[in-house]
């Protein structure tokens, strides 16, 4: 049933429409995953190369926040990668990546959490935050340890350089929480 699910949405074209371009679904994990990690949707840079975060907020994310190596993150034990969107949705007339389109979320996201048997949720950014804790304040949620399905959930800041302001704002997080975070992280990966 996974594979099957993994295999549609490889192929889903659903958005062609809306984005005026061929989608590329970008799916990444296993069905016994210790970690799923969900962020908003990928970027160009991700839409070309079809492996999630080989870009700038990749490499916050994997070797400052984590201090972990790709064969680490990559290792499909060890992360399935999710967002709300699996392709990247374009540009909007300003210039900025658009907005994930909810359709995703609601024809595979869900099917797909259902699936997998993780251990630990991380989600990424306040969009994904909204979805999963639509009444919480996101700094609430990023400073504490959270549950969804009974599960020891993570809520991170976006790590793309846009979003360098919070994290400024915050310093707590770079000082304090995102150790408290590579911990828990670390110990999920290296259970056995
Ligand atoms: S964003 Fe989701 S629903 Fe839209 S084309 Fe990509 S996989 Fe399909």
């Amino acid at each position: 049933m996974f594979s099957a699910l993994m295999k549609d949405i490889q192929k889903c074209t659903y958005c062609e429409e809306r984005f005026g371009f061929t989608p590329h679904p970008v799916v990444w994990g296993a069905s016994d995953s210790k970690i799923v990690q969900i962020s908003q949707a990928p970027s160009n840079n991700v839409h070309n190369s079809l492996k999630p975060f080989t870009d700038m907020s990749g490499k916050t994310l994997k070797y400052e926040w984590y201090q972990i190596t790709d064969e680490v993150f990559y290792n499909q034990d060890n992360f399935y990668i999710g967002a709300l969107a699996h392709c990247y949705p374009g540009k909007d007339k300003k210039g900025n990546d658009r907005l994930p389109p909810k359709c995703c979320f609601k024809k595979w996201v869900i099917k797909e959490l259902e699936c997998v048997d993780n251990q630990l949720y991380i989600i990424i950014g306040a969009k994904a935050a909204k979805v999963f804790f639509p009444n919480d304040s996101f700094e609430d949620l990023v400073f504490k340890n959270n549950y969804l399905n009974n599960k020891l959930t993570i809520v991170l800041p976006h790590p793309s350089p846009l979003n360098k302001r919070w994290i400024k704002k915050h310093p707590k997080f770079l000082d304090e929480r995102i150790i408290e975070i590579r911990k828990i992280i670390n110990e999920v990966i290296n259970k056995i």
